[in-house]
């Protein structure tokens, strides 16, 4: 049998251990005569895989105490106003500063026109979102209530290789920083950022889930207009039950962290995800055949978008290799071309398989 590799953006793929375990626990979870999705959120089963899931994920990533680990529902696009709800309060006429790398800060800045004055101090715009604006061309405001970036734009396949320094020029602005798509892919400082967000269906789990990392000093600063259940400080108050919690996707993503932890935690799994993204992208640029445009400096290890050079290639490309068991490279639609997701979940082996197919199909299309 073909051995299946999917590079889907997200919805992606997940560990096939942590796949066969859920399989395995699926109808009686240690012996408790249930599956995990028909217990009590409050019950002594979950609240047990609550609480691993979130000791694991703050072992994992070297979360300080005084942050909260907070799991919601609403996704990362429920975030782009979860978070200006939750943050305005605090300086309620200051500006939030914004860095425009691609599509999913892009609609950050829509959605945070509706609460607050946006500055947007740098944008890639004008080079069609290959790069980041260099730090210093930032027009950061002095007073900045936070300043929001998106660390890996997963459809532009841009990510930050460095933390900014924001602090300084905004008079102590928090960084909120949506990781949706390259969370638990390397080693952060969490301690850089006031706010860390994701949905979870990237590296961490199933659609459903979305993690937000806050610093206790930024809770309790809601507008009044804010959701209580999207009220971080009510979460965080009530361990994240004050409503029902994605409890099955929260299930799944504390399998996930065990199974990092079983990998070597984040730096293995770094260490797994620059062997993997160097194959592809040193391929890239070894062929005329293909390209990737981002700029070698921002590329992202866990989205590569290419293009072929003669597109009207692409149908017979993605047919040949969905038959070799190398599934969902298809590229965004608003930006075309191809694009293979390479998260934690996928194995060394896969790129390779990829970077087989392609060179294959080069030879016999050129
Ligand atoms: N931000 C980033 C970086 C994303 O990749 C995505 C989803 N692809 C989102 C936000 C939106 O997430 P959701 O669909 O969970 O709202």
């Amino acid at each position: 049998m073909t051995t299946i590799y999917n590079f889907s953006a997200g919805p992606a793929v997940l560990p096939k251990e942590v796949l066969q375990q859920a399989a395995a626990e699926m109808l009686d979870w240690h012996g408790s005569g249930m599956s995990v999705m028909e217990m009590s959120h409050r019950g002594a089963e979950f609240m047990s895989i609550m609480d691993a899931a979130q000791r694991d994920l703050r072992d994992l990533l070297a979360i300080p105490e005084n942050y909260k680990i907070l799991f919601l529902q609403g996704g990362g696009l429920g975030e782009n106003a979860i978070v200006p709800m939750n943050l305005m309060g605090r300086r309620p006429d200051a500006p939030v500063d914004f860095i425009h790398t691609g599509s999913w800060s892009g609609k950050s800045i829509k959605e945070a026109q509706k609460y607050a004055t946006v500055n947007v101090a740098a944008s890639a715009a004008s080079n069609g979102f290959t790069a980041i604006p260099a730090r210093e061309s930032w027009q950061l405001s002095k007073d900045a209530a936070y300043v929001h970036l998106c660390t890996n734009e997963t459809i532009d396949g841009v990510e930050y290789h460095f933390v900014p320094d924001v602090a300084e020029q905004t008079g102590g602005a928090p960084i909120v920083a949506d990781m949706s798509s390259h969370i638990l892919s390397r080693v952060i400082d969490v301690s850089a950022y006031g706010v860390i967000f994701g949905g979870a269906q990237k590296n961490i789990g199933p659609a459903g889930l979305t993690l937000v990392i806050v610093r206790e000093d930024l809770l309790g600063h809601a507008l009044p207009v804010c959701p209580s259940a999207f009220d971080w400080k009510i979460v965080a108050d009530n361990g994240s039950m004050y409503n029902t919690p994605p409890t099955y996707a929260i299930y799944i993503a504390g399998l996930v962290f065990q199974w990092l932890k079983r990998q070597g935690g984040v730096a293995a799994m770094e260490a797994q995800n620059i062997a993997k993204a160097s194959l592809l992208y040193d391929y890239l640029d070894s062929t005329d055949f293909y390209e990737n445009r981002v700029a070698k400096e921002c590329r992202s290890r866990m989205n590569v978008p290419f293009f072929l050079k003669d597109e009207s290639l692409n149908a017979e490309f993605l047919a040949s290799a969905k038959a070799q068991g190398l599934l969902q490279l298809k590229g965004h639609k608003s930006v075309g071309g191809m694009r293979a997701s390479i998260y934690n979940a996928m194995p060394l082996a896969g790129v390779q398989a990829l970077v087989h197919f392609m060179r294959e199909f080069a030879s016999t299309h050129s």
